[in-house]
C-alpha cells in the first residue's frame, strides 16, 4: 500500500480517480481548493479509514509526505478557465512547480494531467505526440493552453535537470458522471438541456469535431500510466478516437433523452479548435490500453446520473 496524493481529487476526473485507488488498497490524501471541485463528489469516501481531504490551494507551498502524486488540479471548462484567468495560469504554473518541488523532496513519481488542448487548433489529425501544436499565446484559451504548456515545460527540465520520475499525459475530452451541470462543456450542456426540454445549444455550424472519452476508460489509462516502467514518461495521449461533429453529438443525446428539445445554432466561441481526435498508437503499444466504453453506453451512463441530480 502506497499513499497516493490527488490534486483536484473533489474534481470530476479526480473524484473518480480517489475511488479506484482506493478500491486498489492505496492510502489517498485528496487536496482540493473546491473552486470547481465540490465535497459531494467524495461525501462517500469521507471517513473511510484510507481517505482524507485536505482544502488547499496548491499554488501554495505543501508539505505532505506521499510516495505518488496525480496532479490534475486546474479548472478545465472553457467558462471555468476562464472565469479568473491569471489564476488559471497560476495554478497550472505554480501548481507545478510546488508540487515537482514536493515530489523532488519526498522521491514521489508524479503524474501531470496534461490536455489536447496543447495542440491548440491543430493542422495534422489525428493528433500525435510528437506534433507541436497550434496555439494563439494571447487568446481568451491561452491561460488554459499555455499554463498547461508550461507545466510540461517544467515537468520535463525537472526530469531532465533533477532525474525526477515524471509521467505527462495528454487528455482528450473526458464526459461522466459527476461532471458539473453548469460547467458549460459540451455533454453536460447537452444533457441537462435535453433532460430540461430546452433549446441545445449548438455553438458555430455544429461541424466541428471532438473525440469523447468515457471516465473509466480514462482512469484505466492514468492508473496503467503511473504503474508503467520509470524509462516511459510520456507525454502520452489518452482518449477516444471516435470522433464525432456537435450536430452528431446532440443528434445522439436527443435519441437517448427521448428529447423534442430544438436545436439552436448559436456563435462559435474565439479560437475554439475545428477538430480533434488523438492518436492513441503509442498508449496502446507502451501501456496496452484501449478504450473500451461506446460513447452510446457512456451517454446512458451520463444520461442516468444528470437524471438523479435533477429528481435529488
Ligand atoms: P474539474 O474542474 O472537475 O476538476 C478540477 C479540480 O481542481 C476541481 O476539483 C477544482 O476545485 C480543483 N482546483 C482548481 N484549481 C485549484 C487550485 N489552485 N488548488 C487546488 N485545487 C484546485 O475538471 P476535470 O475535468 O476533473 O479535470 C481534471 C484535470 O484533468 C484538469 O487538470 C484538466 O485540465 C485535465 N483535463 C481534463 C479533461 C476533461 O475532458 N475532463 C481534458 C483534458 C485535461
Ligand atoms: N459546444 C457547443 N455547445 C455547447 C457547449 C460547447 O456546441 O453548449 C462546442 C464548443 O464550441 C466546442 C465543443 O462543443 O466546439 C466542445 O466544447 P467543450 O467546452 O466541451 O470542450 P473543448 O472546446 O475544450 O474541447
Amino acid at each position: 500500500m502506497s499513499c497516493v496524493l490527488v490534486t483536484g481529487g473533489a474534481g470530476f476526473l479526480g473524484s473518480h480517480l480517489c475511488d479506484r485507488l482506493i478500491e486498489k488498497g492505496h492510502e489517498v490524501l485528496c487536496v482540493d481548493n473546491l473552486f470547481t471541485g465540490s465535497r459531494q463528489n467524495v461525501t462517500h469516501l469521507m471517513g473511510h479509514p484510507q481517505f482524507e481531504f485536505m482544502r488547499h490551494d496548491v499554488t501554495f507551498p505543501l508539505y505532505v509526505e506521499v510516495d505518488q502524486i496525480y496532479n490534475l488540479a486546474c479548472p478545465a471548462s472553457p467558462i471555468h478557465y476562464q472565469y479568473d484567468p491569471v489564476q488559471t495560469t497560476k495554478t497550472s504554473v505554480h501548481g507545478a512547480i510546488n508540487m515537482l518541488g514536493l515530489a523532488k523532496r519526498v522521491k514521489a513519481r508524479i503524474l501531470q494531467a496534461s490536455t489536447s488542448e496543447v495542440y491548440g487548433d491543430p493542422e495534422i489529425h489525428p493528433q500525435t505526440e510528437s506534433y507541436w501544436g497550434r496555439v494563439n499565446p494571447i487568446g481568451p484559451r491561452s491561460c488554459y493552453d499555455e499554463g498547461k504548456r508550461c507545466a510540461e515545460t517544467l515537468f520535463f527540465d525537472y526530469y531532465r535537470q533533477h532525474r525526477l520520475d515524471i509521467k505527462v499525459v495528454r487528455i482528450f475530452n473526458t464526459y461522466g458522471p459527476r461532471m458539473h451541470p453548469n460547467d458549460g462543456r459540451v455533454v453536460s450542456n447537452f444533457v441537462v438541456q435535453a433532460l430540461q426540454g430546452r433549446d441545445i445549444t449548438i455553438y458555430g455550424d455544429g461541424q466541428q469535431t471532438r473525440s469523447f472519452c468515457y471516465v473509466d476508460d480514462l482512469i484505466d489509462g492514468l492508473l496503467l500510466m503511473m504503474e508503467s516502467g520509470s524509462d516511459f514518461v510520456g507525454p502520452v495521449n489518452i482518449g477516444n478516437p471516435e470522433e464525432f461533429t456537435m450536430l452528431e453529438l446532440a443528434e445522439i443525446v436527443l435519441r437517448l433523452t427521448n428529447s423534442h428539445s430544438k436545436i439552436l445554432f448559436k456563435p462559435l466561441p474565439m479560437d475554439d479548435p475545428k477538430q480533434r481526435q488523438p492518436d492513441i498508437t503509442l498508449a496502446s503499444k507502451s501501456l496496452g490500453w484501449k478504450p473500451k466504453v461506446s460513447l452510446q453506453d457512456g451517454l446512458k451512463e451520463t444520461i442516468h446520473y444528470f437524471r438523479g441530480c435533477m429528481n435529488a
